[in-house]
C-alpha cells in the first residue's frame, strides 16, 4: 500500500461519513510547531482541545479531519510549549510585594517620584504609598531627597520609600504624623534628618527607619486579592501556568483557593507547607489536596541560609571566611524527628540545603527513613553545594533535585571566593544531578530571582548571564541540554509535584495548558533564547494572555 492510496482511502471515508460526523471539541490549534514534551519528546502541527483538557494531538490533516472546533486557533507557524512551570517560587510573597514599588536602577529624583504616581494608579485603593530599592549614588548630584515632593503630591497618603540597603527611607509629612514622629522625637541607633532650618526632611536612617515601618498595616483581604490576581498577570505574560509555592501557611492557601473557586485565580499551585505546629496538626491529620488547581502534598523544610551571605552550612570552612562553616537552622534531631513523622504520612518533605553539609546530612536522613528506592518524590529544593561523594544518593534514594539556574548565573561571579576552584565545581552541578535521580525540577526562586522562566531556561543550556558572559559559559560540563531544561520546567515539574499524570506535556487527557512564543527554544541561537517573546499563555483551554 502506499501513502497515495492511503491518502485517496481517506479522503473516501471523509467524503463518506461528511462533516456531520465530525467530533465537536472546543478548540484546535493549528499551523504551529508544537513540542509535545512527551517521552520522545515528539513535535506536532495541531492540536484538539475539549474540557479543558487535549483530547488529539498530531498534524492539521488528522485534527481537523476529526474535529469539529467552536473556535479555530491559526498559530501562524509560531512555537507551542507545554504551559511553563516554576518547581520552586514565592508567588504570594511576589504578589504582595507588588504594593510596593520597584525603585530599582532608577536614575533620578524625577523618575522615582514617576513611578509612585504610577503604582498610586495601579492600586488607588492601598492605605501606604510605599516603595523599594531607590539607591541616590545612582542619581545626577548623588544628594539625598527630601520630602517636599511626595508633601506636595500625595498630602493625604502615607509615602513609606527604603533604600535599596533597607537602612534608609524617605516618607512625607502624613507617614511622619501617622507614626508620631516630630523634631522632638529621641532616636538612638539612628538619625531623624534635620534640615538647616532644623525642619524634617524625611529622612531616616536606622533605627529611625522603625518608626514609621511599624505603622504600615498589612494588606487587607481585598488588597491581598488584588495583588495576587496582579501577581498572576505578570506570571501569565511570560508563559508560567503552574508554581510550586514554597512555605505558605493554611490562611495563604485558602485565601488563593478562595480566589480560585471564585474563578479569578487561574494558576495551578502546588503550595508547600511551613512546618508549623497549627499546619502540621490540619494537614496531618486532614490529608494532603488534590484538586484540578491545588495540590498541598509537602513541607518545605529549612536545613540552612544562603552561600552569600555564609549562612550555607559547609563541610569545610568558607574559603573567604577560614574560621566559617555556616550553620543549620534546626538541630539534627529535629530534622530526623520531621522526616519519620512525614515518612508516616502521604506528604512530601522538601528541604532547602545550599551547603553541602546540610545536602549531606539530610540526603542521610531522607535515607534513613525512605531505606532505598521509593517513590515518594522527596525534594532536596536548590541542592547547591553537593559533595561527590553525596551525588549518588539522589539516585539510590529516589531524592528529586529541585533547582534554580538563574542562581548559578547569579553567583558565578563570587561563588568562587566563598567556595574555591575545587569545591566550585561540585556546585550548581545540574547535569550531575540530573543522571542521578533522572531528572530535575526547574524553578526560579522568584521574587529572589526574575520571574521569567527563559531566563532560567537560558542560563541552564548556556550558563550565561544575560549579556552572555561568560562567552564560554559557565563549568558548562554541569549545563543541561536544551530537551532537559524543557523537561525540567515542565513535564519534570510536574513529576516532582504528582501531577505527571495531569500535566506538563501536550498529549491526550492532559490538562490543555500551554504557550505559544516567537521563538524555538530548541533550535534559536542561545542568545535569542532569553528575549523569546510570549504571544499566548493558555490554562486549561481558556486564553488567560494575549501578548502584543
Ligand atoms: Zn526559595
Amino acid at each position: 500500500m502506499n501513502r497515495i492510496f492511503l491518502f485517496a482511502a481517506g479522503l473516501l471515508v471523509s467524503l463518506l461519513s461528511g462533516c456531520q460526523s465530525r467530533q465537536p471539541v472546543d478548540l484546535v490549534v493549528y499551523n504551529a510547531t508544537i513540542y509535545t514534551v512527551d517521552s520522545a519528546f515528539s513535535k506536532a502541527t495541531a492540536f484538539a482541545v475539549q474540557d479543558g483538557k487535549f483530547v488529539a494531538v498530531g498534524t492539521a490533516d488528522e485534527v481537523q479531519a476529526k474535529f469539529q472546533a467552536k473556535q479555530e486557533v491559526d498559530a501562524h507557524g509560531q512555537f507551542i510549549y507545554p504551559g511553563f512551570y516554576d518547581a520552586h517560587c514565592h508567588f504570594y510573597r511576589y504578589a504582595l510585594g507588588l504594593r510596593d514599588a520597584d525603585l530599582v536602577g532608577t536614575t533620578s529624583w524625577a523618575q522615582v517620584v514617576q513611578k509612585l504616581q504610577q503604582q498610586r494608579q495601579q492600586f488607588p485603593q492601598a492605605a501606604w504609598l510605599t516603595g523599594r530599592g531607590w539607591d541616590q549614588n545612582d542619581w545626577p548630584g548623588k544628594q539625598f531627597p527630601t520630602k517636599d515632593t511626595l508633601d506636595a503630591l500625595f498630602p493625604n497618603t502615607p509615602v513609606f520609600i527604603v533604600r535599596v540597603d533597607g537602612h534608609a527611607a524617605l516618607v512625607n509629612q502624613k507617614a511622619l504624623d501617622l507614626a508620631g514622629v516630630t523634631t522632638r522625637t529621641p532616636i538612638s541607633g539612628g538619625t531623624i534628618t534635620k534640615d538647616a532650618a532644623g525642619r524634617l526632611t524625611g529622612l531616616l536612617v536606622d533605627n529611625a527607619v522603625d518608626l514609621v515601618s511599624v505603622k504600615i498595616p498589612e494588606p487587607t483581604a481585598t488588597e491581598a486579592a488584588t495583588l495576587l490576581l496582579e501577581g498572576q498577570q505578570r506570571c501569565v505574560a511570560v508563559g508560567l501556568t503552574s508554581l510550586a509555592d514554597a512555605g505558605l501557611d493554611k490562611a495563604n492557601i485558602d485565601q488563593m483557593a478562595t480566589l480560585q473557586q471564585q474563578g479569578k485565580l487561574k494558576l495551578r499551585l502546588y503550595t508547600m507547607l511551613n512546618p508549623t505546629k497549627a499546619n502540621k496538626e490540619y494537614y496531618l491529620k486532614n490529608g494532603p489536596v488534590f484538586q484540578d488547581r491545588l495540590t498541598v502534598c509537602s513541607f518545605k523544610v529549612y536545613a540552612d541560609g544562603a552561600l552569600g551571605s555564609r549562612g550555607a552550612c559547609l563541610l569545610h570552612p568558607y574559603t573567604d571566611k577560614p574560621r566559617e562553616t555556616g550553620f543549620l537552622l534546626s538541630s539534627i534531631a529535629d530534622y530526623r524527628t520531621l522526616a519519620k513523622e512525614l515518612a508516616a504520612s502521604k506528604f512530601q518533605m522538601n528541604t532547602h540545603a545550599i551547603g553541602d553539609s546540610s545536602n549531606r546530612l539530610l540526603l542521610d536522613i531522607y535515607g534513613e527513613v525512605l531505606t532505598g528506592k521509593n517513590d515518594r518524590r522527596w525534594r532536596i529544593e536548590h541542592a547547591q553545594v553537593v559533595s561527590k561523594a553525596d551525588m549518588v544518593k539522589f539516585g539510590q534514594f529516589s531524592i528529586v533535585p529541585s533547582v534554580q539556574p538563574t542562581h548559578a548565573t547569579s553567583d558565578m561571579y563570587w561563588a568562587g571566593e566563598r567556595l574555591g576552584a575545587e569545591r566550585l565545581k561540585t556546585a550548581y552541578a545540574y547535569r550531575a544531578l540530573r543522571e542521578q535521580y533522572g531528572q530535575v525540577a526547574i524553578g526560579s526562586d522568584f521574587p529572589v530571582e526574575d520571574i521569567n522562566p527563559l531566563f532560567g531556561f537560558h542560563s541552564a543550556v548556556a550558563r550565561q548571564d544575560a549579556k552572555n558572559y561568560p562567552a564560554s559559559g559557565f563549568q558548562m560540563e554541569n549545563a543541561l541540554s536544551r530537551p532537559d531544561a524543557l523537561r525540567g520546567m515542565t513535564t519534570w515539574a510536574a513529576h516532582a509535584a504528582f501531577q505527571d499524570k495531569q500535566k506538563g506535556s501536550i498529549r491526550p487527557g492532559m490538562a490543555a495548558d500551554f504557550v505559544v512564543l516567537d521563538t524555538d527554544l530548541l533550535e534559536a541561537p542561545k542568545e535569542k533564547l532569553r528575549g523569546a517573546q510570549v504571544q499566548q499563555t493558555w490554562i486549561a483551554g481558556e486564553q488567560v494572555y494575549k501578548g502584543k
